[in-house]
């Protein structure tokens, strides 16, 4: 479930925000001090911030301010004066949302309920699933993390180092590089080989990505010098 933290330091209103929230079924954390709430907003995992704006120790703007620096939590504010509101909206602080003192408990907490919503579409629901890595060069399609090669929609298997290499080179694309450059940027020092190991490699990466290998149009060679990935 959810969680919330409630910055206020009127007792009795952060006692009514947290009771309709708990209600709600949210778990909820409470400050009341500016400098601690925003020490628990960084430090917890929380999903959403309940704000007020007039606090002891940090102000809500400021608060407010640094969690965005820091998260991208929906952070709704609610103040007892409208001209509060008016500020935050010009200073641009990017709170999502603003009530008034007085408020309406459970607008406090359709909102909060909406801004959750509009939050897990927007992160997903595997909060930790990051994006693979891709690569992509005229109808090559390099995915880093999965280490797979697609040429025109059809996959292709490649060797850890062809992979390494075609990795490298359409990364750098217009920019030769000589054989021994190569050599020692994808076999390190893993080996002390030939650098014909290279041409061997790219031989065999020509025969996977290009349509006609005596023409290609993937990666150049450079006579005498080395080889050119095109963009
Ligand atoms: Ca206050």
């Amino acid at each position: 479930m959810s969680k919330i933290l409630i910055i206020e330091d009127e007792g009795s209103i952060a006692d009514l925000e947290r009771d309709y929230l708990e209600r709600a079924g949210y778990t909820v954390l409470m400050e009341n001090n500016g400098e601690t709430g925003l020490a628990a907003a960084l430090r917890e995992d929380c999903d959403l911030v309940v704000l007020d704006l007039m606090l002891p120790g940090m102000d809500g703007f400021e608060v407010c301010k640094k969690i965005r620096e820091e998260k991208n939590i929906p952070i709704l504010i609610v103040s007892a004066r409208k001209e509060d509101i008016d500020k935050i909206r010009g200073l641009d602080l990017g709170a999502d949302d603003y009530m008034t003192k007085p408020f309406s408990p459970s607008e406090l907490v359709a909102r909060v309920k909406a801004h959750l919503a509009r939050y897990e579409r927007l992160v997903g629901s595997g909060r930790t699933v990051e994006e693979n890595e891709i690569v992509e060069v005229r109808g090559i399609r390099i995915d880093k993390t999965a280490r797979r090669v697609w040429v025109n929609g059809e996959e292709k298997s490649f060797t850890n180092k062809e992979f390494d290499l075609l990795t490298f080179l359409a990364e750098h694309p217009n920019h030769v590089y000589t054989k021994a450059e190569l050599f020692h940027e994808i076999w390190k020092m893993e080996s002390v080989g030939d650098i014909a190991t290279v041409t061997v490699h790219i031989k065999k990466i020509r025969e996977k990505i290009e349509y006609n290998t005596s023409n290609p149009q993937y990666i150049e060679t450079i006579w005498g010098v080395g080889y050119r990935f095109k963009i």
